[in-house]
């Protein structure tokens, strides 16, 4: 019985590690369908052990930059909103 308990902790060890990680439904899911397969379950071990891909951050320069107060768009250095035509 723990023999059996212990194959199946063996088997979803991939999908165990990577639980947290942003791609997790995609590395459990790689290791039910193609965990039987030893390259699957490698392929999913790699995967749940790798990096995560870092969020990408844009940033937007806000300097010297105005906001219309009417319609919300951004003036840029402008004196007058180029969507509604407001003195901003
Ligand atoms: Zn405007």
């Amino acid at each position: 019985m723990f023999s059996l308990l212990f194959l199946i902790v063996l088997y979803f060890l991939p999908a165990i590690l990577g639980r947290d990680k942003s791609d997790a439904t995609g590395i459990f899911l790689l290791n039910l369908f193609l965990g039987w397969t030893i390259v699957g379950w490698v392929a999913a071990l790699v995967w749940a052990i790798s990096s995560d891909r870092p969020a990408r951050v844009v940033y937007v320069p806000a300097g010297a930059a105005v906001y219309c107060s009417r319609c919300g768009s951004l003036a840029g250095a402008a004196h007058f909103c180029t969507a509604c035509g407001r003195t901003v």
